[in-house]
This record gives structure tokens, sequence and C-alpha cells, in this order.
């Protein structure tokens, strides 16, 4: 039996084309950036920037990597459905409102809140989608 314990860089692109043009931002770059973050969606550059350290991907990592890109694609949903700027300040503004309830401007963000729990609840269906074409 042969074991592909590492995805193909044309895989995992392929996958991240494919969750972006499903849920209607295909128009997204994808640009790979040497950061302290696994991945970051830019919305003044309509980018998902994803990690170096994401260049070469375990298997046994796919899982959080799934989550990863449909979370920032949430990012990328919102972005389209408001425009870039005005989500942008009413991102500012979510963060501002955290801080100054002493909370965290992202880990209790709703904007982050609800991207994780979209990322969360639909990374198996696209797991079982990728094996079943043979792209993991
Ligand atoms: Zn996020």
């Amino acid at each position: 039996m042969l074991i592909k314990e590492f995805i193909s860089q044309t895989n995992k692109n392929q996958m991240i084309s494919m969750i972006l043009k499903h849920y209607g931002v295909g128009s997204v770059k994808l640009k790979y950036k040497s950061m302290r973050d696994y991945a970051h969606f830019d919305v003044d550059r309509g980018e998902l920037q994803l990690s170096t350290k994401y260049k070469t991907i375990k298997k046994s990592q796919i899982k959080e990597f799934l989550i990863t890109i449909i979370h920032e694609t949430y990012h990328a949903m919102d972005a389209k459905k408001y425009g870039w700027k005005k989500f942008k300040e009413m991102y500012e503004l979510e963060m501002n409102y955290q801080i100054s309830q002493g909370k965290d401007e992202y880990k209790d963000n709703k904007y982050e809140i609800a991207a994780e729990e979209f990322g969360q609840s639909n990374y198996t269906k696209w797991l079982q989608k990728f094996k079943k074409e043979g792209l993991i």
C-alpha cells in the first residue's frame, strides 16, 4: 500500500480554489507569506494569505488546514457581502467594542466567532468530498 504522507501543492491549491469558488469568492487571490499566524484574509487586497508553514502539509494537519481555509473564506464572504471598506469599518468597530468591554479583540470578536463556527461546522463535508475525489 502506498501511503501518501504529504498533500501535494497542486492538490492543496485545487482544494483551496474549490472552496473559494463554492462560496462565491473565487476571485480571492492566494498568497504565501512568512508570518506568525497560519492564515489571514487581507480585506484591502482581497487576498488570502497563507503562512509558508503551510507550503507543505501533512495528512495529520488536514483538519486544521481545512478549518483555517473555510474560516478565512468566511471573512472573504463577509467582505463581499458588505463591501470591503464597510466590512473593515465594521470589523474595527467590533474590535474597539470588545476592548472597551475588557474583552479580547479577536477571541471575543463576533466576526471571528462566526468564521470559526463556519469552519468547524463545514470541514467534514469538504474532507469527505476531497477524499472521494482523491485529493487527499
Ligand atoms: Zn479570522
